[in-house]
């Protein structure tokens, strides 16, 4: 089969590799869409500190595709059939660790990752665990459905910051996360969302998917233009853009008790400049959030409602043969979302 292969910073190559072997447990998935991640990007740059990748590793984690295959296990619990169209949840944990044991297998201390430590998805086939495996609801489709990773992370980050009735949101970042947070705040009840983002169109888009207000980023006048006696202050601020400015930014707007979420992912060396005083001075609870414990089977409920749109959100699809002009060129970072097309016609 066709697979992209990382080979060192800044070179992915397309080339010819052997077909994944089957465990008695596992299917084989003809994959067709896989979207391209911030965690790929990091990686691609050889940014120190970013996920472990095995050597010559397959990336790519956020798909979708077609069974093909059935394991050998006639304990096929899932009763899955060749032709089910699926996607699947792509952490490992080991099930006996402190953490494992304690309800967070997320932060397991021997977690391993699909498209990091183990073979990806930007490649034309994948063995998984049926476990791990979930059936596409029949109206949503395979590029959509391709999105049902990273919404189960931004839905672990809801989870955690307990969003009630009523509340004012500030999301920093636009792009396919900050769209995506948008969508779960409005559905979880809040009533003033405030978004911030420098580019227009996603402005518009902010809007379309929720937003109450929408401002520029690169406009000094930020935030206020907007009436926060209107609004009530700030009780939930999300950055989703990762950057050190827009952490802070976060930091500096949430209001009095407020709950801040760090959840774009930054550089691994990145530093903050923030005064604890002031942070002491309005209670503040700071989170983050790490991948998607418990929220796969969720988010697929919420994208086959209707509840989370993504149809917006992706903008671009390349072949499997274009994905080192993609990663060298940034052509991930020009739209909105980018998926790879993994399955040749
Ligand atoms: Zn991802
Ligand atoms: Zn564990």
């Amino acid at each position: 089969m066709k697979a992209a292969r990382f080979y060192e910073p800044g070179k992915i190559v397309v080339e010819e590799v052997e077909t994944p072997q089957l465990l008695p447990d596992e299917v084989l998935i003809k994959v067709h869409y896989c979207g391209i991640c911030g965690t790929d990007v990091h990686i691609f740059n050889g940014d120190e500190g970013s996920s472990k990748v095995s050597d010559k590793a397959i990336l790519g984690h956020e798909f979708s595709g077609e069974i093909v295959k059935i394991g050998s296990d006639q304990n096929n619990y899932k009763n899955f059939k060749v032709g089910d169209l699926v996607c699947c949840d792509v952490n490992y944990s080991c099930g006996h660790c402190h953490y494992c044991n304690n309800g967070k297998p997320h932060l397991c201390d021997s977690m391993k990752g699909i498209g990091t430590a183990i073979n990806g998805a930007f490649a034309e086939y994948i063995a998984m665990p049926q476990d791990k495996t979930f059936l596409i609801p029949e109206h949503l489709s395979l590029q959509e459905a391709a999105m049902t990773e990273p919404v189960s992370c931004c839905l672990h980050g809801i989870d955690l910051i307990n969003i009630s009735l009523g509340e004012t949101v500030l999301i920093v970042g636009c792009g396919n996360i900050g769209l995506t947070m948008i969508q779960l705040c409005k559905y979880a009840g809040a009533s003033n969302i405030i978004a911030v983002e420098p580019i227009s169109h996603r402005r518009d888009l902010a809007l379309q998917l929720g937003a109450d207000y929408v401002f520029d980023s690169n406009n000094a006048s930020v935030l206020s233009n907007v009436d926060l006696n209107q609004t009530g202050p700030i009780t939930k601020a999300i950055d989703c853009a990762g950057l050190i400015s827009t952490a802070e930014f976060c930091i500096e707007n949430a209001g009095k008790g407020a709950t801040v979420l760090l959840f774009g992912l930054t550089g691994p060396h990145d530093v903050l400049s923030v005064k604890p005083f002031s942070m002491f001075l309005k209670e503040l609870t700071i989170k983050t959030s790490f991948v998607n414990p418990f929220t796969f089977e969720r988010a697929l409920n919420l994208l086959s409602n209707g509840i989370v749109k993504t149809s917006e959100i992706i903008t671009d699809i390349y072949p499997l043969a274009d994905i080192q002009e993609v990663f060298a060129n940034r052509l991930y970072a020009k739209n909105g979302k980018v998926l790879i097309k993994c399955v040749s016609e």
